[in-house]
């Protein structure tokens, strides 16, 4: 059975935006899976501790016929390989940063995978890309996209 899966892309270290492009190369690659459509890509102000250089962010639609841990492991391998490094201090600068926003309709809570993604739906930088794919998309409870990204300002956000 395919599922569909939308997930988050994101940099602000060693050129953003060829790191994208080259992530997304990669993740066309994973097995048992395609890649469906990639959003237009975005500049976003980051957010979180101290000064960083500014994130470029997009959002991916995948069909997948892996589990979502297994998914999980080939994006986290495509970070490592794109040179992430993982210390213990979350929301600092990274190379790359790939997170399963959406795994079909599914609610997971385990350490290692939450999803939807918990913080979602306060970050325009996400909200926009997905829009943009699908401007019908709701969450497993009901809410939409678009109805949360009504909620959200729009500063710190600009297409590239
Ligand atoms: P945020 O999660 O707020 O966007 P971040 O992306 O900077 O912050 P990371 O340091 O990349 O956080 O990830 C920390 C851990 O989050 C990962 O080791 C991973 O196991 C876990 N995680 C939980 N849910 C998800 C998800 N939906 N997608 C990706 N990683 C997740
Ligand atoms: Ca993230
Ligand atoms: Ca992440």
């Amino acid at each position: 059975m395919t599922q569909q899966v939308y997930i988050g892309l994101g940099s602000n270290l060693q050129h953003p935006l060829q790191q994208l492009q080259r992530a997304v190369d990669r993740i066309r690659q994973i097995p048992q899976t395609t890649l469906v459509a990639v959003s237009p890509f975005y500049g976003s102000t980051a957010v979180g501790p101290g000064e960083q250089p500014d994130y470029v962010n997009a959002a991916a639609l995948l069909e997948t016929r892996l589990q979502p841990h297994a998914l999980l492991d080939q994006l986290q391998a495509i970070e490592r390989e794109q040179g992430r490094a993982r210390g213990p201090q979350q929301w600092v600068a990274r190379t790359l940063d790939l997170d399963v926003l959406l795994f079909d309709n599914k609610q997971i809570e385990t350490e290692r995978l939450q999803i939807p993604h918990p913080r979602m739906t306060e970050r325009n930088f996400v909200l926009q890309p997905l829009l943009d794919l699908n401007p019908d998309l709701a969450l497993p409870d009901g809410r939409r996209v678009q109805d949360l990204m009504a909620m959200l300002d729009h500063q710190g956000l600009w297409p590239l």
